[in-house]
């Protein structure tokens, strides 16, 4: 017997954080946040696990949630969806996934970007796809025709595309995601958008979905995540939204793969997407804090803080430090020595990988992002 994944390696995500288990380190690497999440929604979640929402709901999701998905996107994306093209999944990990089933025949040409995250490659080519890496380089990671270029083909049939972008805290502008939209009509590919950072956008910033785009909306998957909404990150509940040609196709995976998702989750999230637009500034206002409060820690230790517009994420050119600095070498010392462990960002890089920038979770207490950088103070 030779199960094909056994030779991929364990994700990053969940080797440095067993390492930052074993060194008592502070966690900076993995994204979560240390914040419990919104008490009303956690209590809604409670009740309704005690209201009896315990079995199965109905497979695309109960209608609570695909109502409030609907209303949520028309109110902060402008989109006009129908409660029939969106489905809930058990998080952005198995919508991805069940996209990647229902679009890719084998043979199809699929573009992606590296860095990219870790969990895309796997899945495209166990889907049977031929990926075609497009590059974004350090340090503005710019999407341009020239990279586009480089990627696309005529036989370009899906594309799987991540804004604002993991690792990078990218967000890519609107004359960006224009140029994609035309690549895309041009090869009549799918766009496959994870769009889970969504709501972490940083400077006043505001998302652009990809679904709001010329041409895009009955080619394109938006993909979408309630534990990043509400940075509770092990409840797993996602969101698919997508033309009802592409739902049929996307349903199906669905069905074979999870089926539902636990019902009394999604109540909690159907309530919590109505919240009042003022909580969803304010967590975004609290991050950009923690945010600018590492990338001063980070600055004031030597390490050269990489711009981030959005996500939990802040990357460090470790190259101004000291060119000769490898970031796997460099992670896996600070989480024995220093104890503080971060993702190097190599780990997201296919092939030719950059390697010479450090990925920092920020979506901490200032008492641990303090702590953090007192640790690494002795690295100067
Ligand atoms: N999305 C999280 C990150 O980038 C990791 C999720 C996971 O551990 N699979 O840190």
């Amino acid at each position: 017997m030779n199960p094909i994944f056994a030779g991929l390696p364990t994700t990053v995500f969940e080797t440095m954080s067993q390492l930052a288990r074993q060194h008592e380190a502070i966690n900076l690497g993995q994204g979560f946040p240390d914040d419990p999440g919104p008490r009303d929604v956690r209590e809604k979640a409670a009740q309704a696990v005690l209201d009896g929402w315990n079995q199965y709901p109905p497979m695309m999701g109960v209608p609570e949630l695909r109502q409030a998905a609907a209303d949520h996107y028309r109110h902060w994306q402008g989109l006009d969806l129908d409660p029939g093209e969106v489905m809930v999944t058990s998080g952005a990990t198995e919508a991805i996934a069940g996209a990647l089933l229902a679009l890719i025949a084998p043979g199809d040409e699929v573009v992606l970007f590296q860095p990219l995250y870790d969990a895309y490659l796997p899945l495209v080519e166990r889907a049977g796809g031929v990926p075609r890496l497009a590059r974004l380089t350090p340090p503005h990671w710019r999407l341009t025709e020239e990279v586009l270029a480089s990627a696309f083909t005529p036989n370009t049939r899906v594309v799987l595309f991540n804004n604002p972008h993991n690792p990078t805290g990218r967000v890519f502008d609107r004359e960006e995601l224009e140029l994609l939209a035309a690549f895309c009509r041009r090869s009549g590919a799918v766009l496959i958008a994870d769009e889970v950072w969504e709501h972490v956008v940083f400077d006043g910033r505001r998302h652009v979905s990809v679904l709001s785009l010329p041409g895009l909306r009955e080619r394109s998957v938006k993909i979408a995540s309630a534990g990043k909404i509400f940075g509770m990150t092990g409840w797993k509940v996602g969101m698919v939204c997508a033309a009802p040609e592409l739902m049929k196709g996307l349903s199906k995976a669905h069905q074979f793969l999870t089926f539902t998702t636990p019902p009394a989750l999604q109540h909690a999230v159907a309530y919590g997407l109505g919240k009042e637009p003022a909580w969803f500034e304010e967590m975004r206002a609290g991050l950009q804090r923690s945010r600018d409060r590492l990338a001063e820690g980070l600055a004031g230790i030597g390490l050269t803080p990489l711009p981030s517009a959005g996500t939990y994420f802040l990357n460090v050119d470790l190259a101004a430090l000291d060119p000769r600095l490898d970031d796997e070498a460099f992670c896996r010392d600070m989480v024995e020595r220093h104890r503080v462990a971060a993702i190097p960002v190599s780990a997201f890089y296919a092939r030719e990988a950059v390697r010479s920038v450090a990925r920092f979770c920020f979506a901490k207490t200032d008492a641990t992002l303090d702590a953090a950088i007192e640790r690494l103070a002795r690295l100067r």
